[in-house]
């Protein structure tokens, strides 16, 4: 064994940090809560925590109604939802703001669900006049439900839900409002209750700070009734029994996801006894701020680097999706992986995959467990990045995150 001649400095050593939307990064204190012996699932502390595990997963979407969870991403529960909502032939209204919106289309349209598409695009918010109008359109109530995202992860639009709301209700339109909130729980505020909304679909992996395999349906008490006879449920994914279990084994219809469950235990604890929900979305806006505050800078005097999402009140606070001009996207990615420990998001859905466009998008995510050292470290490495790979941008990018984090902005 004889080192190198000439020392290399590889600068991606140390702690790698996957700055994707999803999975997104794991506190220690969840990984070591999970590593444990297999927990008897017939009695005693499983079971016991479990039960006061459900009013926590209740108050983090802030909802008092019903919760079912399943083992499963979140492709399973978009199906999930649909499963307990529709019948066949039901038609289904999915006002779309990006990929993932779409493709929940998609998986209703495949069970047999008719489905109508308002698709607003790859960068604009929902236009709520024009949901409006369609359902006015609609005086014999034959759209059941409004399928929307949260955050679409895919462009980074935050949908303002309150106001879908009451586009709803101005329209006296009847149908049910459900929710993807994959990206945002525990990243963007979100009130169910308040907000009205019927269903709300999550996951694990992003938000709630918790390896992929746990998806959750909260339910109305309207959309209980109004669903009572949806013929498209099945006996797995039927919402009831998960969400008001008579034994233990019904909460997962089988053996229960054990260590996913003590992980779920210590993050909830994190988000909602330590540190606050509001206080988390508050670290979130905080966090999403000084990241598009350095995509200013770097966009400033050129047109080549641009946020997605134009106003602020339309951007998600877990992810920020961004142009660099192809191949450039591509390139930065690749150095800051490879170069500085840092995987930043590829851009989804804004072109497709063989069009040299493609390499032209990059999201960086800041959902989760993640914190000012993390974010501004990001934003430094895309900077080293921009600099080493001599793509031009404009000044000032670190200084004016770390203004926002100061809060001196
Ligand atoms: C991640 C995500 C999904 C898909 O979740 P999977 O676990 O990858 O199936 C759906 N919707 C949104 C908004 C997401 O962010």
């Amino acid at each position: 064994m004889s080192l190198p001649t000439t020392p290399t400095a590889d600068l991606s050593r140390g702690r790698p940090y996957l700055a994707i939307p999803g999975p997104s990064v794991m506190p220690d204190r969840v990984l070591n809560a999970m590593h444990r012996a297999a927990p008897n699932i017939y009695a005693g502390g499983l079971p016991d925590m479990v039960a006061a595990l459900w009013p926590d997963l209740r108050a983090v979407a802030c909802t008092t109604q019903h919760v079912a969870a399943y083992i499963a991403n979140g492709h399973a529960v978009w199906e999930a939802a649909n499963a307990n909502m529709f019948s066949r032939g039901d038609l289904a209204l999915v006002v779309a703001t990006g990929r993932f919106g779409l493709s929940w289309a998609e998986s209703a349209r495949a069970m047999g669900i008719e489905v109508e598409v308002m698709d607003f695009g790859k960068s604009a918010p929902v236009d709520m006049a024009r949901v409006e109008d369609r359902l006015r359109a609609d005086p014999a109530g034959r759209i059941k439900a409004v399928l929307t995202t949260h955050v679409d992860t895919a462009t980074s639009i935050r949908t303002n839900v309150p106001a879908l709301r009451a586009a709803m209700d101005a329209a006296g339109h009847p149908a049910l409002l459900a929710v993807d909130c994959i990206a945002s729980l525990g990243c963007d505020e979100y009130r169910m209750d308040a907000w009205g909304v019927d269903v709300t679909v999550a996951a694990s992996q992003k938000g709630l700070m918790t390896p992929p395999g746990m998806g959750f349906v909260w339910f109305s008490e309207k959309a209980r009734q109004v669903c009572a006879g949806a013929d498209l449920r099945t006996p797995y994914w039927a919402w009831g029994p998960r969400a008001e279990p008579t034994e233990f084994w019904q909460y997962w219809d089988g053996t229960a996801p054990t260590h996913h469950l003590f992980g779920l235990r210590e993050a909830l604890t994190m988000i909602l006894h330590e540190e606050g929900l509001e206080n988390v979305w508050a670290r979130h806006d905080r966090l999403a701020r000084s990241v598009w505050a350095a995509f200013d800078a770097w966009g400033s005097g050129n047109d080549r680097i641009a946020l997605n999402v134009s106003q602020a009140t339309d951007r998600a606070r877990a992810v920020t999706a961004a142009r660099l001009g192809a191949p450039d996207a591509t390139r930065l990615r690749e150095w800051t992986e490879h170069r500085a420990g840092v995987t930043l998001g590829i851009g989804l859905g804004m072109a497709a995959g063989d069009d040299p466009a493609w390499h032209g998008f990059l999201r960086v995510a800041h959902m989760g467990h993640v914190n000012a050292h993390m974010t501004l470290g990001v934003i430094a490495v895309m900077e080293a990045g921009l600099l080493a790979l001599n793509i031009p941008h404009g000044p000032g990018a670190v200084d004016a995150a770390a203004r926002v984090v100061a809060g001196v902005a």
